[in-house]
């Protein structure tokens, strides 16, 4: 069930945890051993506040355990890396309710429309009752590209015209599930946006729309990420962060990437969960995401 997400770390696993088994060698930790768990880690986007307090977190249990071989260090990294991933909040999205919405933001390119589609389709399986919202209105394309995705996945889109009032549209949208027991809205948001003041009032203007209409809305707001860029994106989420409540991580190409590790500064460093991963282009390429199988995925043969 979670080949997905296994194979999608093949490259994180193969030129970095992987290694680690290597580079330590069968013997006695040393000074030398931290500097290549550290290097190893930096190297897997890790970030480098992540990665000393890995360290930090692996020297106190050296201590305190007596720890002195290294295949003991990389069962303890193991569990302090299984630790970091803490168990995150319900989701949203999976709680029966009369209406759903997720927001999806993130930059352009990052992989954001693919992802509402991927999503539509795996909730769409699953029993729910999907539509989606172009609230993307600044790009003509935009509204295109997720037309075609409404279209692969199955489900009903509401779209404007482009240079449109986004929040009149996610207005539009919600209308249109109403009394026709719909369980999920997925509003796409634009992410070309200049200055942070236009993101705030975008995503500000959506949200209020949102939280008007429907109870306690929006439910969720999905931040995706490109994992190819690595700690680049951990500055964009915060940018993110600072304008809305951003509720879970959808790390996009994780398939493309050796930066794995940067799952581990998002819970660190933004304290979010990443609640899916990309696996590939395709719709079905969406695993949820799963913290046991990560930490075995990233270093199993
Ligand atoms: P947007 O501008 O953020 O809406 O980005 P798109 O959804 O158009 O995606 C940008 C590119 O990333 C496209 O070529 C997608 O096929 C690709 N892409 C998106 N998600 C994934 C993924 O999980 N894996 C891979 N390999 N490619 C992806």
């Amino acid at each position: 069930m979670f080949k997905g997400l296994r194979e999608s770390l093949s490259r994180t696993r193969q030129s970095v945890f992987g290694q680690i088994v290597n580079v330590l060698g069968a013997g006695e930790i040393t000074e030398e051993t931290w500097e290549d768990v550290e290097a190893l880690l930096i190297q897997a986007d890790m970030g480098v506040p992540t990665t000393l307090e890995l360290i930090d977190r692996m020297q106190e249990r050296v201590s305190s355990e007596g720890l002195f071989r290294t295949d003991q260090l990389v069962e303890a990294m193991k569990e302090e890396l299984r630790g970091m991933l803490t168990d995150p909040p319900e989701f949203e999205m999976e709680k029966p309710r009369q209406l759903t919405i997720a927001m999806v933001v993130g930059v352009n390119g990052s992989g954001k429309t693919t992802t509402v589609g991927k999503l539509a389709h795996y909730y769409k399986e699953r029993g729910k009752r999907v539509m989606m919202v172009a609230g993307d209105t600044f790009r003509a394309a935009a509204i295109d590209q997720l037309k075609i995705w409404s279209e692969r996945a199955g489900v009903p889109i509401v779209s404007g015209e482009p240079g449109g009032d986004p929040a009149a549209i996610i207005y539009d949208g919600i209308r249109a599930t109403r009394g026709r027991g719909y369980d999920l809205l997925l509003v796409d948001t634009a992410g070309r946006l200049h200055t942070k003041f236009n993101l705030m009032k975008e995503i500000e203007k959506i949200y209020n729309v949102a939280r008007r209409s429907v109870h306690q809305a929006p439910h969720e707001v999905l931040l995706v990420l490109d994992a190819t860029t690595g700690q680049n994106a951990l500055v964009q989420a915060r940018k993110f962060g600072e304008a809305v409540n951003v509720t879970g991580v959808v790390l996009a190409k994780l398939d493309s990437t050796a930066k794995g590790g940067m799952v581990f500064s998002i819970y660190q460093e933004l304290g979010v969960p990443v609640r899916f991963i990309g696996t590939g282009e395709k719709i079905e390429d969406l695993a949820p995401f799963d913290p046991d199988a990560f930490v075995d995925g990233l270093f199993e043969e």
